[in-house]
């Protein structure tokens, strides 16, 4: 019996996208290799954070970078790194206890992810008024607002990455930088396009987060925090096991700064980051291979997904069908109403196996198709689905009876 069937567990077709409540993606079979070649030895983790730093540091510029166990970890170990440094008495007093302990964030910007920073001890300070929800304002946070908030009690900038975030990342990344105040970038879903691998980093910011298990293709449970040496020092110094003879303890050079710590911490608040071997492994490989596709390969690859799905799907009457384009494309279905979207979406999570789409714009009406978690073999079985579900009249054999099921 197949482990899963002997858990009583059944997969479900995942055109959500990487979401973590779907378990994220697919690994390549190379990954899972990595990932059982990890597990069948045991290293030194500071060796394996160390190599890890090596292949981040290639992918994005950065000084220095880890693996954690995913981007809302990175946020939370590079929240506390802003907080204390290489201070080791500060990161034992974490979260009860920091001298510097602000974190400005604008306004608009505050996201369910944010609690990061304050479980690692930050205090959010918002700034700003993203005015656009009465229809009359046209401003949101600016750079000199921003800068008029730094105090005695800053720690660090907090800026999330979207397209159309505000303050623009280095307009703000010159005022902090002038205030000595490092910006942490909240990059988790921000890839593709490749470009932003470096990106950030080159607008200014002091560190930045990405995901492992979104579109990079490593294990669900993984990410990156990649920056300043001296801050990713820190971080990993507060996700490590420290249980050591303090005179054993050397930080590899990746890491090393030209600064000597006084003593070794304990056991640091981001204990509960930590990523495994197989995860650090997993991910570097996946890094690399994401890497080496490029943008246009990757697009075209999702596209023959969306096409596939779409041929096997028909064309359902009265949803307007079409592939959008972007860094990742999509398939969008736009039915008559949000009713019509939302009975559809319900009707395919109600089957077996459950068919996941992505929720994210059905109060517009459309369904949303998203490729990067969907696995080849699933294509013909979710076209049958959405055509099932929206009545298509299709000429495909299977999608009679899927109807009639
Ligand atoms: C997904 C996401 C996160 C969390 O990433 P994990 O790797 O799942 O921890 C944080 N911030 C944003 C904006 C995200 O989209």
């Amino acid at each position: 019996m197949s482990a899963l069937a002997g858990l009583g567990l059944a997969p479900v077709i995942n055109a959500a996208g990487t979401v973590t409540r779907l378990s994220g993606g697919i690994l390549a079979p190379e990954v899972v290799a990595a990932m059982a070649e990890a597990s069948a030895a045991c290293f030194d983790m500071l060796d394996l954070q160390a190599a890890a730093s090596r292949a981040i540091v290639a992918a994005t510029g950065a000084e220095a970078g880890i693996v954690t166990g995913g981007a809302s970890a990175a946020l939370l170990l590079g929240a506390a790194a802003c907080l204390v440094g290489l201070d080791p008495a500060a990161m034992d007093a974490l979260p009860r206890d920091a001298a510097r302990r602000e974190v400005i964030v604008a306004r608009s910007q505050r996201t369910m992810y944010d609690r990061a920073v304050e479980v690692a001890g930050g205090r959010l300070v918002e700034v700003g008024i993203p005015d656009r929800f009465s229809g009359a304002g046209v401003r949101d946070a600016t750079a000199a607002e921003m800068a008029a908030a730094i105090g005695p009690a800053t720690a660090a900038i907090l800026w999330v990455a979207q397209p159309w975030s505000e303050p623009p990342l280095e307009e703000l990344c010159r005022v902090a930088q002038a205030a000595g105040v490092p910006v942490l970038v909240d990059a988790a879903a921000q890839l593709p396009p490749l470009a932003n691998l470096r990106g950030f980093l080159d607008a200014g910011a002091d560190l930045v987060a990405f995901s492992g298990g979104k579109a990079i293709g490593g294990p669900q449970a993984s990410g990156i925090l990649a920056g300043r040496r001296k801050l990713v020092a820190s971080a990993l110094l507060q996700m490590l096991d420290l249980d050591l003879p303090a005179a054993q303890f050397r930080l590899p050079p990746e890491f090393a700064g030209n600064r000597a710590l006084p003593f070794l911490p304990r056991h640091g608040i981001g204990r509960s980051c930590k990523a495994g071997k197989e995860e650090i492994v997993g991910l570097l490989v996946a890094l690399q291979r994401f890497q080496a596709e490029g943008d246009a390969p990757r697009q075209a690859r999702m596209r023959a997904r969306l096409a596939a799905v779409q041929q096997a799907m028909g064309q359902p009457p009265g949803v307007a069908v079409e592939i959008a384009e972007g860094p990742t494309p999509l398939l969008l279905l736009r039915c008559a109403d949000a009713a019509a979207a939302r009975a559809a979406e319900a009707a395919l999570r109600a089957r077996r196996p459950a068919v996941h789409v992505n929720q994210g714009r059905l109060r517009e009406g459309v369904l949303v198709v998203h490729p990067a978690a969907l696995a080849e073999a699933d294509l013909p079985a979710l076209g049958a689905a959405l055509a099932a579900v929206l009545g298509s009249d299709t000429v495909l054999p299977f999608a009679s009876a899927a109807k009639a099921g």
